[in-house]
């Protein structure tokens, strides 16, 4: 590196630092290593500096730091998303890390709750359960709100309520100019239009509002088979979504499980196929519904009354940050030929999880007066997820789900799930039709870049 580098990169250094003192961790730095490394530990980004804010206020100050600096910033909430960051270069923006600004007040009366920008599911289920309420939460208890609900959210409840953006009522964020603004359908409106999909392309969420649900138990669970079962499962599952009410939201699943001591020896080593959801219904028409998996003889059968707030913990993802390869597509339909392409690309040994998640219902369905992103158009998500122990593990893991999402080919559309992309597709289109807007916007709110986001508005 040249001296005039090092002098502009200290200069920048010493501007971080004279903002906003030991909260900025260089390179050079010991704890580097720690506050860069993402919940997907196999993404091995390299930000100019680290800052961990502790409030809205400290947040407004790395932004004008950064941007005074001409560094560009780049918003993490936990790093469960860290793929779709991965092509970025990182090299000269400031990664904000939002993990200390936690919080969750409840408002009972309201149904509603107000989130600091860091929080995770796991915090609003925590505080809304004991009102008889619970949230339109992912499978993972430890995603954050912001970064899952402002690129779209998948969740268990959503054929019947929608994509968890369209629980946002305002949000309080901080801007490319470093200033503090709300955006709700009264204040900013285009600004919230934007950042209901847009998320991180506009600025840094601290706080947001969002819709809770009235329900304080939850009929759900799974079905277990060993893998030998995958054809028969798959296609009584399909016939079976393809009937099945909005109340009813599931997901498919082959997992080829590592032999390993923390995982009950049941699962330890095998390989075996698991139908997981749950039903908006009544217990009786709940038991009516599933009659035709239950008829199959399931291993395990765990569907039952549940607190709502236990839900999280049915789809039994990992609990620790985990090094993965994902791939998805959104498909239109899922006829026999497309459940015997799901069997065979199933078996492949490299993925850790092959998934067919339901969604169709709401999920489809646009809302009126949503933001730029408040539907996918589609039937069903193929998602493969291989993980990647050692780095050498990475071009076998990609290739395993770039053919596992291949498979589907015939029946995938235009669609994606902005919550499910990551680095290396085409993530504008996640966009849609909103992608022309979301432009206009960005020029409007973040004419310099400044804000390098997980899904960026190109
Ligand atoms: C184990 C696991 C389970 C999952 N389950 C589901 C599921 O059931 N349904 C579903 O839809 N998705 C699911 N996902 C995907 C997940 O919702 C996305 O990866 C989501 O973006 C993660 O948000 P995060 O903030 O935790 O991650 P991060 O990597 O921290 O954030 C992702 C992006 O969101 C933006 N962002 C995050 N926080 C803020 C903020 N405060 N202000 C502005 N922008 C912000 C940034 O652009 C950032 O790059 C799952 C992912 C994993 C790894």
């Amino acid at each position: 590196m040249s001296s005039t580098a090092e002098s502009t990169l200290d200069e920048r250094a010493a501007k971080l630092r004279d903002a906003l003192g030991s909260r900025v961790v260089l390179a050079s730095d010991p704890d580097y290593d720690v506050v860069r490394t993402p919940w997907n530990v196999a993404i091995d980004q390299r930000p100019f500096a680290v800052v961990t804010p502790e409030s809205a206020e400290e947040v407004v100050a790395v932004v004008r730091a950064a941007t005074a600096a001409g560094l560009r910033v780049a918003p993490q909430s936990t790093g469960h998303g860290a793929a779709a960051l991965a092509d970025t270069d990182l090299a000269n923006a400031v990664l904000v890390r939002l993990d200390a600004l936690r919080g969750v007040t409840v408002h009972p009366e309201a149904e509603a709750a107000i989130v600091l920008g860091g929080s995770h599911w796991n915090d609003v289920l925590a505080a809304a359960a004991p009102h008889g309420l619970t949230a339109l939460h992912g499978s993972a208890g430890d995603v954050s709100v912001a970064g899952y609900s402002l690129n779209g959210g998948v969740s268990f409840y959503s054929r019947t309520h929608g994509l968890a953006v369209n629980a946002v009522r305002s949000v309080q964020i901080v801007t490319a100019d470093g200033s503090l603004v709300r955006a709700s359908a009264h204040q900013n409106p285009d600004l919230f239009w934007a950042v209901r999909g847009g998320s991180g392309a506009f600025g840094i969420v601290v706080s947001l509002e969002i819709e809770l649900l009235p329900y304080a138990d939850v009929f759900a669970g799974m079905l277990l088979w060993d893998a030998t079962h995958t054809a028969a499962v798959s296609r009584t599952w399909a016939e079976w979504t393809a009937s099945v009410p909005e109340s009813v939201t599931s997901s498919l699943r082959v997992l080829h499980l590592p032999p390993l001591p923390e995982l009950p020896p049941f699962l330890s080593g095998r390989s075996v196929v698991v139908v997981d959801g749950a039903a908006l219904e009544s217990d009786e028409r709940a038991d009516e519904l599933l009659r035709p998996l239950r008829d199959l003889g399931p291993e395990i059968d765990t569907f039952t009354r549940i607190p709502s707030a236990a839900l999280v913990h049915m789809h039994m993802d990992p609990p620790q940050p985990t090094p993965a390869a994902t791939r998805h597509r959104v498909l239109d339909a899922l006829p026999a030929e497309a459940v015997a392409a799901f069997v065979a690309a199933s078996t492949d040994m490299t993925l850790f999880v092959a998934e067919l998640r339901h969604i169709g219902g709401a999920i489809a369905r646009p809302l009126p007066g949503g933001g730029a992103v408040s539907a996918v158009a589609g039937e069903y998500i193929a998602h493969g997820i291989a993980v990647v122990p050692v780095p050498e593990a990475a071009v076998p893991a990609h290739g395993a789900v770039a053919a596992f999402v291949d498979a589907f080919e015939p029946w995938a559309g235009e669609a994606l799930a902005l919550t499910f992309l990551d680095g290396g597709m085409d993530r504008a289109a996640g966009f849609a039709a909103a992608l022309d807007r979301l432009r206009a916007l960005k020029e409007h709110w973040d004419p310099r870049n400044v804000f390098a986001a997980g899904n960026p508005v190109p």
